[in-house]
């Protein structure tokens, strides 16, 4: 079967043929409906990973079931699902309550999880180890619903977490609306009545946001204006909540500038910018977040919310085979909302 594969730090990913993999004991088959492409992909691809590849990318995945291994029951062949992408033991304490992004062994675990050490989506298809690991889809189509595996689970995680202080006079602070931030700014009209203002170094990201009902868009190229026009927004009270979903130095630079006292810093993005603190600046009060993908139970959530219209991913699909296109494509900006590689 055909599959993307990460090769080795600073290469490009390669479409190459590998055999069509046979699920184990207590694994699943699960033949792909799409994979997303995340710009963390970027990151994997520039700088390497704790894995050496080669492995098949795509963390971002839904599908069909295939094939059951040996043992696993309650699911059967052709059920579309969406792949839970953070795969923890599965047995410490945060795993059992769901949170297997924040699993306590990781550091004994070697992969990530499907396209981040192990082998992932985007490929005809992929091997799921444990049937605990995946979602009723209900009628959402994979193709389009790959996306909420990540792109909306995220930010999702990130907002519920935030929202005993997002109450309907507060102000939030999205930074970059790209494959999270166009989810974020959905899910915060879903879940809150809070006021939302989007910042993006490109205007086609800001028209995007206003399509998706965002009344207050910012270009935050130049850093001083967009700080001023900010809180000019955000009244003397400053921004409550903001979340960085590009985590570069300028970002969170802004974040740190416009968050009131008793706000919340939430970074997201792994760009690398570095957050400093010297008294009152961040002001005091501000709670520093750095959430990391989201629960088994809160994918179920952003399912419901998907299957109720509340929220969807702008997707683009691609084949397989354009993979290397479309990551120069996420690379340069130029993707709307979220890419999906179809097998
Ligand atoms: P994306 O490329 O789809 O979107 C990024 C957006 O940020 C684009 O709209 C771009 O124009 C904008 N942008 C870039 N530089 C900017 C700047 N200096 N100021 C303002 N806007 C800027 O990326 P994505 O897939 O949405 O991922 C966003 C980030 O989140 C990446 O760093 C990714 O690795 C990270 N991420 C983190 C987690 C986590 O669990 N913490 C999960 C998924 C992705
Ligand atoms: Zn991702
Ligand atoms: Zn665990």
């Amino acid at each position: 079967m055909k599959a993307v594969r990460f090769i080795a730090s600073g290469r490009p990913p390669e479409v190459v043929d590998i055999p069509k993999p046979v699920p184990g004991p207590g694994q699943v088959l699960v033949r792909m409906g799409g994979a997303g492409v995340c710009h963390s992909d970027l990151h994997v691809l520039d700088h390497g990973f704790s894995v050496p590849g080669p492995f098949t990318l795509g963390h971002e995945n839904a599908g069909w079931i295939e094939q059951l291994g040996e043992g696993v029951s309650g699911w059967k062949e052709g059920d579309p699902v969406a792949v839970y992408g953070p795969w923890g033991c599965g047995q410490c304490k945060t795993c059992q309550s769901s949170a297997e992004n924040y699993c306590e062994r990781h550091a004994s675990i070697p992969s990530y999880g499907g396209g981040l050490g192990s082998d992932g989506g985007m490929a005809e298809f992929m091997i799921v180890p444990s049937a605990r690991l995946l979602v009723p889809l209900g009628g959402l189509d994979p193709l389009a619903a790959a996306p909420l595996s990540d792109a909306a689970l995220t930010p999702y995680h990130a907002i519920k977490t935030a929202l005993p202080l997002l109450t309907p006079d507060a102000t939030v602070l999205v930074l970059g609306v790209g494959g999270l931030g166009h989810m974020a700014v959905q899910i915060l009209r879903a879940l809150t009545s809070a006021k939302v203002i989007a910042g993006d170094i490109d205007e086609t990201k800001l028209a995007h946001a206003r399509q998706l009902g965002v009344a207050h868009t910012v270009n935050t190229r130049n850093a001083d204006l967009a700080a001023e026009e900010i809180s000019d927004l955000a009244g003397p009270r400053g921004i409550t909540v903001a979340l960085d979903f590009v985590g570069a130095q300028p970002t969170v630079d802004l974040c740190a500038r416009t968050v009131g006292r008793a706000s919340r810093l939430t970074i997201v993005g792994l760009a690398g910018g570095v957050l400093s603190y010297s008294a009152n600046n961040p002001p005091y009060g501000t709670q520093v977040s750095v959430p990391y993908w989201g629960s088994r139970t809160e994918l179920m959530e952003v399912i419901a919310l998907a299957q109720s219209g509340a929220i969807k991913a702008d997707i683009e699909t691609f084949p397989l085979d354009r993979a290397v296109d479309v990551y120069q494509r996420l690379r340069e900006g130029k993707i709307h909302g979220r890419a999906v590689l179809r097998p």
